[in-house]
């Protein structure tokens, strides 16, 4: 079975050991199954992205053994896939303009409930539709229009039809018969491994109409990382389970776009002396450092547990 994974990293922080050893994981996972090993530098985020932090970091996977092939992926070269696919998504009737800040959202969210802890899933706050509420009343049909470059598109999720979301990698009929499907060999949801089914009134409410473009990026991470592991043929995504609930949108937006789901390895996180998750601004866990304090490869390994 063909074996091609990837590391994906945003240059818009020094690489600490969790994504060591998601490199070398992933790496290593790819060289035992005579597979593929692709980079693909993260830079939508074109304010936090810096060239010095791209150039840090392929210096770090260089000196950790970690080899790529091919030439990396840039995500600030895909605009025209991402535009291709957004305006799929459009042209179907399932995107609509939103123009709530966080501000608008919190205040929406809090009204009814004032006090209580309030509703996230994987995209954040769950969106309670005041635009796409707006747009009823007012009886606007926003895909007989040309797309909005310039505006943040969520995806009404109501509209998807049970056929286009049921069609799973095992067939339309996995054990569960309203469920979308993937595969994880590493920590799904509950922590465990296998066949992951969810339903679309699992997406409704613990997730909501997610935002599949940002005003000031032109897309988002859940739609670039989908086409672009279409793109570069990954078969197995290997990465953090910081983004395992992440998973069911990438395979609700694969489902729409027509594309292949990949199997999915989410690996433990490392955490910090005090089991605290490591973080891109915590400086004093970069590779760097270590590597300035003469620490090998092998230590760096040893160190993550590999
Ligand atoms: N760019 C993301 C990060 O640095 C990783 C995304 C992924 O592997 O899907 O956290």
């Amino acid at each position: 079975m063909a074996f091609v994974t990837r590391f994906a990293p945003s240059p818009t922080g020094p690489l600490h050991l969790g994504h060591a050893y998601s490199a070398m994981l992933a790496h290593d996972m790819a060289r035992a199954a005579g597979g593929q090993f692709l980079l693909r530098i993260e830079d939508i985020d074109r304010q936090r992205s810096k060239t010095a932090w791209e150039r840090q970091l392929i210096d770090d996977l260089n000196w950790l053994g970690v080899s790529w092939d091919g030439e990396p992926m840039r995500q600030s070269d895909r605009q025209p896939a991402y535009d291709q696919a957004l305006d799929r998504l459009w042209q179907s009737g399932y995107l609509y303009p939103c123009t709530c800040s966080r501000k608008d959202v919190e205040a929406a969210l809090s009204a009814p409930q004032e006090g209580a802890e309030l509703p996230v899933g994987p995209d954040g706050l769950i969106y309670p539709g005041t635009c796409r509420n707006r747009m009823q009343e007012e009886r606007t049909f926003p895909a007989s229009h040309p797309r909005p470059r310039d505006a943040t598109l969520r995806l009404e999720v109501s509209l998807i039809s049970p056929k286009v979301f049921q069609h799973g990698i095992d067939g339309p009929s996995g054990g569960c018969h309203a469920c979308a499907s993937y595969r994880e060999t590493g920590i799904g949801p509950d922590g465990t491994s296998g066949l992951i089914e969810f339903t679309l009134a699992d997406i409704e409410s613990q997730v909501g109409d997610f935002v599949v473009a940002r005003r000031d990026m032109g897309t988002s991470y859940h739609l670039s990382v989908v086409v672009d592991d279409a793109a570069q043929g990954i078969t197995h995504v290997v990465r953090g389970a910081d983004l395992t609930e992440a998973t069911r949108i990438h395979v609700v937006l694969q489902r729409l776009l027509g594309l292949p789901t990949p199997t999915y390895h989410h690996h433990r996180l490392i955490r910090d002396d005090h089991g605290k998750r490591l973080a891109k601004r915590d400086d004093a866990r970069a590779l760097a450092k270590y590597r300035a304090e003469g620490a090998t490869p092998q230590d760096i390994r040893r160190m993550v547990g590999l």
